[in-house]
């Protein structure tokens, strides 16, 4: 089998100062490279900030032989995360949004700040970083993307509203920028990752921690991120050696008016339940026009009904 290699790819990972981020930027950097090593390092729920955790997995790349620099600003402010790229490599081929923090309350304890910082650095730094990059992907008519979601947004989490929204509005942001950066070979994907890290150390149950290492998830995101990746606008979940594709999918529901003439009602409704949940035959669409297009043939069986 041929190795897959980002020999003259210039690679930019915000968070890569430790977890699931650092693994990444050592095995992009192991496969030729140039690894922008962003991380804010701060704590685990958003406070201080240090040099020490980007410095030290930049020094860990050089003793490797690869070629990384550091950057430490914050992925709110993203668009100094690109420029770091271009002032060291001239390009950027490749942004995987991964730097993340929690702030775990049940959701009737969630305070204005609590709320507002999950949603800043995961979903702001995204777009920021992400709006930056995709301007000079178009130019190059070139760009790989990843954002990080979670089972805790695909799924729910008791505890972790601030942070379901935040990673659920990752992949709607994924969704629309896959699609508009298609005709110009920008592929946007979610990863879905489970692994042990400081932000899960008190989460996944201590028998299973130490197996779900971010080495077996990093192949995973460097193969979404490779050239001869045709994925795009897809939710791969990964972990523990386990990797999966995962989709929104609705059922084909109910007529709840027979003809043009015909009210919806409140009964209608409890009456036709069973068959607008009944997710047999259930079908995933790839753009909101699919589902706008499946209305129309809807309303096409009503007015064939009058
Ligand atoms: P981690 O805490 O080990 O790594 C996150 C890194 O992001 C840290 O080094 C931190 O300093 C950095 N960071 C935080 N805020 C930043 C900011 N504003 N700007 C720049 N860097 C910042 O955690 P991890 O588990 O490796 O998480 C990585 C990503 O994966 C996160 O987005 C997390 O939400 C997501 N995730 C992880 C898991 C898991 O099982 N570990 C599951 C689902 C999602």
């Amino acid at each position: 089998m041929k190795e897959l290699r980002f020999d003259g790819r210039v690679v930019v990972i915000t968070g890569a100062g430790a977890g699931l981020g650092k693994t990444y930027a050592l095995l992009f950097a192991s496969k030729g490279a140039k690894v922008v090593v962003n991380d804010l390092g701060g704590g685990r729920h958003g406070e201080g900030k240090s040099s020490k955790a980007a410095d030290d997995v930049v020094a860990e790349i050089k003793r490797n032989g690869g070629i990384a620099v550091a950057d430490y600003n914050s992925v709110v402010e993203g668009e100094k995360i690109i420029k770091t790229a271009l002032d060291n490599f001239g390009r950027i081929d490749v942004l995987v949004n991964n730097a993340g923090i929690l702030r775990d309350k049940s959701f009737p304890r969630i305070s204005n700040l609590d709320w507002d910082l999950i949603q800043d650095v995961h979903l702001k730094g995204s777009f920021k970083t992400t709006q930056t990059a995709f301007t000079l992907f178009k130019k190059q008519g070139y760009g790989r993307i990843i954002m990080t979601t979670s089972t805790s947004g695909l799924y729910g989490n008791f505890g972790q509203a601030n942070y379901s929204a935040a990673k659920l509005g990752l992949v709607g942001l994924s969704n629309t920028i896959a699609i508009e950066g298609a005709k110009y070979n920008i592929h946007c994907n979610c990863i879905t990752p489970t692994a042990a890290s400081r932000l899960t150390e008190d989460i996944i149950p201590p028998d299973i921690f130490n197996e779900l290492k971010p080495e077996f998830i990093a192949p995973v995101v460097a193969y979404l991120c490779h050239e001869s990746c045709e994925e795009n606008g897809s939710i791969i979940e990964s972990g523990a050696g386990w990797a999966g594709k995962c989709h929104l999918i609705r059922s084909n529901g109910a007529l709840l008016r027979s003809n043009m003439a015909d009210a919806v009602t409140i009964e209608k409704v409890q009456e036709n339940w069973s068959k607008i949940t009944n997710m047999e035959n259930a079908q995933h669409f790839n753009k909101s026009s699919e589902a706008t297009m499946f209305l129309v043939s809807a309303l096409e069986s009503i007015r064939e009904g009058t």
